[in-house]
């Protein structure tokens, strides 16, 4: 269940800073922190705070859709602070079955791939690969108001 933080949850257990971890920004939203096995020149993870299992968990409406936006921003800050000298990032997300661990988080990766061939764990593959997270806000985005003529 969303936001029901879980005692046996790695990400929750970082996020409440109960794991020591190095931890590149936090807020009452989100915690980033670097990828325990980078893929990329940096490859970093934003999580919700709250935990929320996968991006089937997501709706579209106004609080999701924030939620994923501040997850993007924060990400773009810190690669860009980080790795200015990228010229190619990707920021996305594993979908279920293939996430590897069932807290929601942002993969924030600056190009290129290290090794070369880690590139296939990022592989769009329509509704079961990776998935980015611009598309992900296009589908989460509030509809505009129906405007009802009088
Ligand atoms: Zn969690
Ligand atoms: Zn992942």
């Amino acid at each position: 269940m969303a936001g029901a933080a879980s005692a046996s949850c790695i990400f929750c257990q970082i996020a409440s800073k109960s794991r020591p971890t190095t931890i590149l920004h936090s807020d009452e939203k989100v915690v980033a922190f670097e990828d325990i096995s980078p893929a990329a020149v940096r490859h970093y993870l934003v999580i919700p705070v709250e935990h929320i299992p996968n991006v089937k968990d997501l709706q579209r409406r106004t609080e999701d859709f924030s939620l994923v936006t501040h997850m993007l921003e924060v990400g773009q800050t810190l690669l860009r602070r980080d790795a200015p000298q990228c010229t190619q990032y990707r920021f996305g997300f594993h979908q279920p079955p293939l996430n590897s661990i069932n807290h929601l988080h942002l993969h924030c990766l600056a190009l290129p791939y290290t090794p070369r061939w880690k590139c296939v764990k990022f592989l769009s593959l329509g509704s079961i690969g990776f998935l980015e997270a611009e598309k992900l806000l296009e589908k989460l985005k509030p509809l505009p108001p129906v405007i009802s003529k009088v």
